[in-house]
Parts: structure tokens; C-alpha cells; sequence
């Protein structure tokens, strides 16, 4: 299959300071990209600016791609999006170790969006922040619901009250 995201850098390279906008929603097949928490049926979105330097280009701009899963604390699924504010370098010489190489006069966004959206998706999502999860005990959704269940470990202190009140006399 044909990288959508595969840019021509050799005219951007001749001359310093030409910009490139790169916006296009892409199908995770097409990036190689198989993964469970992605929205089956949702493409990435791509919004990206290149600008040529004299000897690389800068890429600016947002990937966002759309997510379910399971709340990690009362097990509900839910579905969300995450936004990957993106900021990379592409040299042909590579002099900066954090950079993506030109290879062939050629920028490949695609093994980069599929990076940043591989490390972004979350593996433990939560419903909301404050979701109260489910009693450990009876299980109940206690964001629905309360039970009485004692989910605190003893306090020893009443414990030994305790032990002192089964040996009074009724
Ligand atoms: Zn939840
Ligand atoms: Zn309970």
C-alpha cells in the first residue's frame, strides 16, 4: 500500500524556508498501524506544517486519533480522543540524535504519526477523573450505587475493644 504521508522534500530543500501543509485523515491500515485501542472505523487525523531549513525540515503540528477501552477502575468502555502535539526534525545528514532521517529526497510522516499515536494511546484509561471504581468486595459500581461492605483494613485499635467486649459479662 502507498504511504499517503510520504512528502517530496527535494524541491522544500533547495530553497530554505519553503512551507508544506500536510492535512489528511489516514486509515491506521495504511500506517501500519493493528491496534485494539483504536475506534474501528475512525481514521487518524493529520495536521502537520513542514518547513525547510538548509539542511532538514521542521515538522509542526497535531496528530489526534480516537480510542476506546475499559475504565480501569469500574470496567465500563468508554471512547475518547488523543491529541499528539508534534515538533520533529528531519536531516539528510543526521547530526541531531533525536532525528528522523531524508531518505531518497524523501520525509516519511507516516513512520512518525504511527509513533506518536502508538505512545500516546492510553493503556488504563478512566471514565472521568473522579469515577469511583467498583467495591472490591460485592463488586458494585460505586458510581450507581453504595453498599455497606467494610473495604478498610481493621483498625487494631478496635479490634482489641473488641476482644475486651466478648469477655464482659452480658
Ligand atoms: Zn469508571
Ligand atoms: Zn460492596
Amino acid at each position: 500500500m502507498r504511504n499517503p504521508l510520504l512528502v517530496n522534500a527535494l524541491e522544500m530543500l533547495r530553497r530554505p524556508g519553503t512551507q508544506k501543509v500536510v492535512s489528511m485523515s489516514v486509515a491506521p491500515a495504511l500506517l501500519d498501524i493493528d491496534d485494539a485501542r483504536l475506534l474501528p472505523g475512525h481514521e487518524i487525523e493529520v495536521d502537520l506544517l513542514c518547513e525547510s531549513l538548509s539542511d532538514g525540515v521542521v515538522v509542526d503540528g497535531a496528530v489526534r486519533a480516537d480510542f476506546r477501552g475499559d475504565c480501569r477502575r469500574c470496567l465500563a468502555p468508554l471512547t475518547g480522543t488523543v491529541t499528539v502535539d508534534v515538533h520533529e526534525l528531519y536531516q539528510v545528514n543526521l547530526t541531531d540524535p533525536d532525528a528522523f532521517p531524508i531518505e531518497n529526497d524523501q520525509i516519511d510522516l507516516g513512520a512518525m504519526v504511527r509513533e506518536s499515536v502508538l505512545l500516546d494511546l492510553p493503556d488504563a484509561p478512566v471514565c472521568r477523573p473522579d469515577c469511583a471504581g467498583l467495591c472490591p468486595v460485592c463488586g458494585i459500581d460505586r458510581n450507581e450505587a453504595r453498599c455497606s461492605c467494610v473495604t478498610a483494613s481493621p483498625d487494631p485499635r478496635w479490634a482489641g475493644l473488641e476482644a475486651i467486649r466478648d469477655q464482659l459479662p452480658e
